[in-house]
């Protein structure tokens, strides 16, 4: 991983957002730019260099992963000791420190100030890092694709242990074992199976449910696989469908393939989802259709940029989205359909394309 030039270009970047020093607390923000996987760190960036803050459990591991900056082992917590470098620091004017306003308790914002006093200005900092970590480089690119490629054969069990009777966290607890022994790391999020009513919950985690003899099983999970989450979710229909189920599935599959087709550089967030909820509307479902289309993916299941209604966010080359509309019936039943694609100039790549036609057990 380029370690240094993500450092490099954030120092850059700073320096456009009339920032002195960025204090860095987002840990998937501190492990993109300096490798750090721990849990208890803080990056201070700044023109006068780039310092990372952890504690003593974390001395053996910090040595090994972190890239670039000078590493101090706090007694307190990283981010006090983080705070007393720099009002110790010799600086003549009052400076603007760039705070990571979603990671910062309100506790921790007083606890600075109390620190710094009138020495530093407090700033809420755009998002800089998410911002780079929207565009995946090669080798990101690479885990995300075997994260992906390892939940799409992990779907092969779900598919064997979806039965009528077998309780939803079985099917979970089956592919999650499988996915640990395969090496992932964990599950990029709780697992959901959402099995006959219950697929029309979005959120479905498994449960203790039984599936039923008939009707739509979704099954939506990811593996965390070298830091980097994978997310795909197939419908699938235990016994046989009816006439409405397989139109509404393939309108949900419909929409997808019109996302897909909608993606390039240069087309924003909002026309991609505007592709997936024509063809919905034309099928009498859009207001079934609650969530947006996609999100990004990468160290995190949900990151930048959003695809949904009114994102005018343009979509570049080296972007990883998910394309995941669906549509949900509440007391009756749910569909959805999710990939990962990589934005490329002309186009996208679908990682681990499969057939997604409707899979009857
Ligand atoms: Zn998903
Ligand atoms: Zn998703």
């Amino acid at each position: 991983m380029d370690h240094s030039g993500r450092q490099r270009r954030l120092q850059a970047a700073l320096a456009e957002s009339n920032l002195d020093t960025l204090l860095v607390t987002h840990p998937p923000n501190i492990r993109y730019l300096c490798g750090f996987t721990g849990s208890a760190g803080v990056l201070l960036t700044g023109d006068r260099g780039t310092t990372f803050f952890t504690d003593g459990r974390y001395r053996t591991q910090a040595r090994a992963e972190v890239v670039g900056p000078r590493i101090v082992i706090a007694r307190k917590s990283p981010l006090l000791a983080a705070a007393e470098f720099l009002a110790a620091s010799r600086i003549r004017s009052v400076t603007r420190l760039g705070l990571e306003s979603q990671s910062v308790t309100l506790g921790q914002h007083e606890q600075l100030r109390r620190i710094l006093k009138g020495k530093w200005k407090l700033v809420s900092a755009p998002p800089l890092v998410e911002r780079a970590r929207m565009i995946k480089d090669k080798e990101e690119i690479r885990r995300i694709r075997a994260s992906v490629q390892l939940g799409a054969s992990l779907f092969q069990i779900a598919r064997k242990t979806i039965r009528p009777g077998v309780k939803e966290v079985d099917v979970a607890a089956a592919l999650e074992y499988e996915a640990r022994r395969a090496g992932a790391e964990g599950m990029s999020f709780s697992t959901i199976i959402a099995a006959g009513k219950r697929s029309a919950v979005v959120h479905g985690r498994a449960s203790e449910a039984r599936i039923p003899p008939c009707g739509f099983v979704v099954c939506d999970f990811g593996v965390i696989l070298a830091g980097y989450c994978s997310d795909r979710t197939r419908t699938v229909h235990v016994g046989r469908p009816t006439r409405s189920e397989r139109q509404m599935y393939q309108a949900v599959l419909d929409a997808q393939q019109a996302a897909i087709a909608e993606v390039r550089g240069g087309a924003t967030a909002a026309a991609v989802d505007k592709a997936a909820r024509k063809i919905l509307r034309d099928n009498k479902l859009a207001k079934y259709f609650t969530h947006s289309t996609g999100h990004g993916l990468g160290l995190e299941i949900h990151e930048a940029p959003r695809l949904a209604a009114g994102q005018e966010q343009v979509l570049e080359p080296g972007m990883v989205i998910t394309i995941e509309p669906g549509a949900y019936i509440p007391g009756k039943h749910g569909v959805r359909i999710e990939d990962v694609v990589v934005v490329t100039s002309t186009g996208c790549e679908v990682l681990a394309p499969t057939h997604n036609e409707l899979i009857v057990v």
